[in-house]
């Protein structure tokens, strides 16, 4: 199955994405992990990559496109593939859908992830992250340590990323509202979208998930 997953930031993206790709054995590609892999490799994409993001300048389509070409003609992907993070603007899915139809493949899905911007604001301002270890993670109202502010783990102290602050989370709804949004309705005139809620515990949102694919709706 070739599926592209979308979702505004705090839907749980990236938790059912990794989910949803090992359920349906096929391979997660993000776009923060194939620039990860190709910076880390040294590959000509990579170090083009990196002198953008050293310049503190976005990544050109032309370089992501490339890279998602390159990961997606690897074996594991022949089957299949779930796309996180890519597409996220308009001309990237026109790009996508051109390299899709010069290798002779279409997308069976382009799975929708829905979450109201309130929820979305409460579930990443909630956030606190332990100052030793950044994968020990609490929730101020969903996974709230034992006592406020201190790691249940490690006993370190809990702060909030400034990616994490509300502010933060407006402007990213803003740009995915502005760039991402609109792939939505670019995608529905193919026939694509399967829209799902994001809500309620993750176990229930990835049921959900493989329903809606199974059935296509
Ligand atoms: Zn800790």
């Amino acid at each position: 199955m070739r599926i592209v997953l979308v979702g505004p930031p705090g839907a749980g993206k990236g938790t059912q994405a990794t989910r949803l790709a090992e359920k349906l054995r096929i391979p997660h590609i993000s776009t923060g992990d194939l620039f990860r892999a190709n910076i880390s490799r040294q590959t000509e994409l990579g170090k083009l990559a990196k002198s953008y993001m050293d310049a503190g300048d976005l990544v050109p389509d032309e370089v992501t496109i490339a890279m998602a070409k390159d990961r997606m003609a690897q074996p594991d992907a022949e089957n299949g593939f779930l796309l996180d993070g890519f597409p996220r603007n308009v001309s990237q899915a026109e790009a996508l859908d051109e390299l899709l139809k010069s290798e002779g493949i279409k997308l069976d899905a382009v799975l929708d992830l829905e979450a109201p911007e309130d929820e979305v604001v409460k579930r990443i301002a909630g956030r606190r992250v332990c100052r030793k270890d950044s994968a020990h993670v609490f929730h101020v109202t969903y996974s709230p340590p034992k006592q406020e502010g201190v790691c249940d783990v490690c006993g370190g102290e809990l702060y909030q990323r400034d990616d994490d602050s509300e502010e933060t989370v407006r402007t990213r709804l803003e740009v995915y509202h502005t760039q991402t949004e609109p792939i939505i309705d670019y995608y529905r005139a193919q026939g694509l979208v399967v829209t799902i809620s994001a809500m309620g515990p993750v176990d229930e949102v990835t049921g959900r998930a493989l329903e809606a694919l199974k059935s296509g709706q």
